[in-house]
Order: structure tokens, then C-alpha cells, then sequence
């Protein structure tokens, strides 16, 4: 009998041993291609000596000492390079232990934003259904998945929530793909005007859902309106960077791609490949300047934020990625990733709709094609893709509720950056196999 709390209670899991480049062994000798990362963390794959060995002088010099008593030169160096990859206008990162905390972070961030500057009634914030922020109460109140919500509904905070953008469900007949991106991104506005606007804190995305919707970029101009509302009603813009940040879409931040600059922005799987847990939220100057110039604390703080160690494991992370050319890497693998998915799946009657932007992509499959009808929401077809790919030695991370927490079903791709051709073949084959198993034929 197992003594660790598992996820799920009732589940065999093959027990890890070893990790290597793209592949991971467990303790009966079966490898995995790991084609999601985890959850989107793996980005430099498994074992690499540069981060191994940026730990281990860490170890060696100091583990641990808590930040209320001293700062250490792995978060400084950490930092530095934060500010430097970002805007100019964002030059401050709080270092905490993971995702969820970081968003927590961000959320008591900008409400103590607004209380520094005089206007302390602003306490909604806004956010997007079908999004993910994190399962601490905090995030998860803020977060638009249902199922993820219910049991927890009546200890959450009331967040208005609007809609994605999700044209592949919800583009109009007679609408472009601007004019769609335009309309869901107005409903910000909408919702602003019946809270008031001088009662919201903030607005909150990911730039690209991932593990609720399945890689769903936004189109074209809609972060770029949202800017432009969170500016006109004067609240804040923080993004959800968590699993789609550090590179992932080809770009260090997702949302160099639109053109646009948050306030607050939340990283964390990528920031250390797993090799430490970590997560940071990064801060613009004039939230930064609100608290430093008026109370001059952050009314916040955990025991192993920026953590030595977990500094230096992001530290030779980050260094990695700009040495071996993985951002750029991302976006030219995940082109490719992306051809193979189209040139296996195209043909397929269930896989309705390929998308995502470098190597974080996604399939979502549908019972049928033609009307995007989902499969039952009864079929554990999640669990069963799951259980069979890793079975044909593949890992992925399939997930059912996509259209509305429920319904949907779609499968995530987030593999490390240094994948190459063979392992994209490797992929694309091993999820057919896997899908013609679980899918009726
Ligand atoms: N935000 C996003 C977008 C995520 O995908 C996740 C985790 O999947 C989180 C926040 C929470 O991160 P963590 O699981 O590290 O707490």
C-alpha cells in the first residue's frame, strides 16, 4: 500500500527512474517519449548537465537562507535576466514555488495596487471562462473552469467572467476572424460598464489557453482591444503566462505575439524545466512604484520564495535557452510538429480542429467533423487516450470539458525544446496508434 496521497486514489502509476533528453524510463525499463512536458514544464527535457550542475554548486555553496533576512545572489542574477527578456516597462519579479502562487501573487499585487494609490474600492476582478489560473482558492476563484470550480463555488470570490476567444466554436457565420477576435474582446468592455469600472481591479488571461481549452490562441487584434479597454477604464492587465510563457510559443513571453505589454505577468513551469519548482510573477513599474513609493511593502510572502536553489536552477534554465537557441528552436519545431500533426490527422473523422502556436498545440476531437458534435461527455475518453498512449510509449495530455467544462474533449502537446525530426515522426505515430485504439473506426 502506497502512503502518498495521489492524485487519484484508485490509479496504478509506473514508478519513475531515470530521464534523459526527450525520454523518460520508468523502473521496469519502459521508455516514454515525452511529448507534453509533464504539464508544459519540461522545456529543456530531461537531465541536462547544465542545469544538474547549476544546482550542485548551489548545494554546495547555500541550499537555503530565508529571504526576510537576506538576499542571495542566484535571485539577483535571476531577476536581472527576468527584467533584461522583458519589456522595458517590467523590471521587477517576485519569485515564489510555483504557478498557482504566483498567480495569487499577482491577484493580492493589484489589489494592493489600487489600495496604495487611493481607490480602494476596486475589488472585482474580471476573468474568462474556460480558463486556468491555479487550485489555490485565489486562482481558482479567478479561473473559468467549471468543473474544475463547483465543489469549491461557495468559498470562492464572485469573478465576472467573460468569454474566450475561441473561433473554431464560436465564430459567427457572417463574421471574420477580426471582427470575432473584436466581439468577444468587447464583451470586456460590457461587463466593465454593468460592475463599474472604478469597482475592477484588473482584467485576467492566459495569451494561450492551455490545459482547460487546448492551445487556444486568440485571433488577431482581440489582446491588442483588450489593451486598449483596460486602458480606457484605467484597471489593470495581468496575464497568465504560466504554461504558455518561457518560450514555449516561440517567443519568451506569449504575449510578444500580440503586441501588447501586461502589467502583471505570472511564468513558472518553463522558468526552471522542472528541475526546481519554481514561478514568478513580474511586475510593470508603476504597480512596483505604487507600493515602493507608498507603504514600500508587499503586504505578501512565503517561506522558500526565491529560493537559492530554485534561483539557480532558473538561472541556468534561462541561460540554456538563450545558449542553445531553444526560443527560436520552439517556434521552428512546433512548425514542424504542427505539419506532421496536420499530415497524420487531416484525413481523420475526429480530429476537428489542430491549432496552437510553437510547441504547445493541441487537437480537439469531435464525434463529428462536419457539425464539431463532441463526444459524449460520459466517455472517459481523456483517461483512456491517456492510459493507451502511455502504453505505446508516448505521453500527452489529453482533457475532457474544453467547450464549456463538460463537453469536448482535446489532447495537448507541450514537448521539450530540443526535440528534433525523429522524435516529431515518433509523435505523430504514436498518437495515430494511440487514437485509432480509442477512437471507433
Ligand atoms: N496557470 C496556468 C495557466 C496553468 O496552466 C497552471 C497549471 O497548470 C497554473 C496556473 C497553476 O500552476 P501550478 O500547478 O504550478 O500551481
Amino acid at each position: 500500500m502506497s502512503h502518498v496521497f495521489h492524485r487519484h486514489c484508485h490509479q496504478a502509476l509506473p514508478t519513475i527512474a531515470s530521464g534523459q533528453g526527450v525520454y523518460l524510463t520508468d523502473t521496469q525499463g519502459k521508455r516514454y517519449l515525452d511529448a507534453c512536458g509533464g504539464a508544459a514544464v519540461s522545456c529543456l527535457g530531461h537531465n541536462h548537465p547544465a542545469v544538474l550542475e547549476a544546482i550542485h554548486r548551489q548545494l554546495d555553496s547555500i541550499p537555503y537562507a530565508h529571504t526576510g533576512f537576506f538576499t542571495s545572489e542566484s535571485s539577483e542574477a535571476l531577476a536581472n535576466i527576468l527584467a533584461d527578456l522583458a519589456p522595458p516597462l517590467i523590471n521587477r519579479a517576485y519569485l515564489v514555488s510555483g504557478g498557482s502562487e504566483a498567480m495569487e501573487t499577482a491577484l493580492k499585487l493589484a489589489r494592493q495596487y489600487w489600495v496604495e494609490v487611493g481607490q480602494p474600492q476596486r475589488q472585482h476582478f474580471i476573468a474568462r471562462r474556460q480558463s486556468y489560473h491555479g487550485n489555490t482558492l485565489g486562482a481558482l476563484s479567478v479561473g473559468g473552469n467549471a468543473w474544475r470550480r463547483a465543489p469549491f463555488a461557495p468559498l470562492l470570490m464572485d469573478t465576472s467572467l467573460i468569454a474566450p476567444c475561441y473561433a473554431y466554436r464560436d465564430q459567427g457565420p457572417d463574421e471574420s476572424a477580426y471582427q470575432y477576435g473584436q466581439r468577444v474582446a468587447n464583451e470586456l468592455e460590457t461587463m466593465l460598464l454593468e460592475k463599474g469600472p472604478e469597482t475592477v481591479i484588473g482584467f485576467i488571461a492566459e495569451p494561450v489557453v492551455g490545459a482547460t481549452a487546448g492551445a487556444l490562441t486568440a485571433e488577431t487584434g482581440y489582446f491588442t482591444r483588450i489593451r486598449e479597454i483596460c486602458d480606457q477604464y484605467n484597471i489593470l492587465l495581468i496575464l497568465d503566462e504560466v504554461m504558455c510563457g518561457t518560450g514555449r510559443t516561440g517567443r519568451f513571453f506569449a504575449f510578444e505575439h500580440e503586441h501588447i505589454v501586461p502589467d502583471i505577468v505570472a511564468i513558472a513551469k518553463g522558468l526552471a524545466a522542472g528541475y526546481q519548482p519554481i514561478g514568478a510573477t513580474l511586475v510593470a513599474d508603476p504597480v512596483y512604484n505604487a507600493i515602493a513609493h507608498g507603504s514600500g511593502f508587499f503586504q505578501h510572502g512565503h517561506t522558500f520564495m526565491a529560493h537559492p536553489t530554485t534561483c539557480a536552477a532558473a538561472l541556468a534554465t534561462l541561460t540554456t535557452l538563450e545558449q542553445e537557441g531553444l526560443v527560436d528552436a520552439a517556434e521552428k519545431q512546433g512548425k514542424a510538429l504542427k505539419t506532421a500533426l496536420h499530415h497524420q490527422f487531416d484525413s481523420s473523422p475526429f480530429v476537428g480542429d489542430i491549432r496552437g502556436r510553437g510547441l504547445f498545440l493541441a487537437l480537439e476531437l469531435v464525434a463529428d467533423k462536419e457539425t464539431k458534435q463532441p463526444f459524449s461527455s460520459t466517455l472517459p475518453l481523456a483517461k483512456q487516450i491517456k492510459q493507451t498512449a502511455l502504453e505505446n510509449g508516448l505521453m500527452c495530455y489529453p482533457m475532457g470539458g474544453t467547450i464549456d467544462g463538460k463537453q469536448g474533449h482535446h489532447i495537448l502537446l507541450a514537448p521539450p525544446y530540443i526535440i528534433k525530426a525523429p522524435h516529431i515522426d515518433e509523435i505523430a505515430d504514436k498518437l495515430r496508434i494511440t487514437l485509432d485504439t480509442c477512437l471507433p473506426h
